[in-house]
Parts: C-alpha cells; structure tokens; sequence
C-alpha cells in the first residue's frame, strides 16, 4: 500500500497516511484539536528540504558549474599544447 504525506495548513504538521488508490483523498487534519486543512505533499519531504536550502544550493550549484566549465576548457587547450611539445621533445630525441 502507498504510503502518502500530507501536511496541515493550521498547524504544519505532516502525516504519512497509508491509503490504497481509491481511498478517499485527506482533507482534513487528523488531530481533531486542531482540524485544519491538509495538503498532499509531493514527494517525500522534499519540499519541506527544499524550502530551507534550495536558494543556496541552486547558487553554490550554477557557481560550481561556472567554475566547473572554465577548467574544462583551460584544461582541454592545456592538453593541446603539452601534446604539441611532447611531439616536439620526441623528435629532437
Ligand atoms: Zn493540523
């Protein structure tokens, strides 16, 4: 049986429910003190990691990446050039 997350709008909590297919979709909070309204999460928990530190790992990411692309290329013209002098050292050997 699937296991599926809510979480509440009233207070924030999140359930795991476990409901087949053609259960009928949680609406409502299962703490009868507070009975608010719930929202099927997506994934587990994914949005809760995402909303603390996705700002900043997108950030560090495309950083990363830029930094990433810019060594690829110094070392592809690296590369060029010290094939080019081992050719050069050989024949003089
Ligand atoms: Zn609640």
């Amino acid at each position: 049986m699937p296991t599926y997350d809510y979480q509440c709008e009233k207070c924030e909590k999140v359930f795991e429910i476990f409901q087949s297919m053609n259960d009928k979709k949680l609406t409502k909070c299962p703490n009868n003190s507070c009975g608010g309204k719930v929202q099927r999460l997506l994934g587990v928990g994914a949005g809760v990691i995402f909303k603390g530190s996705g700002f900043y790992e997108t950030d560090y990411r495309s950083e990363s990446y830029k930094a990433g692309a810019k060594a690829d290329k110094k070392k592809s013209s690296d590369k060029k050039k010290k094939s080019k002098n081992k050719k050069s050292t050989k024949k003089s050997d």
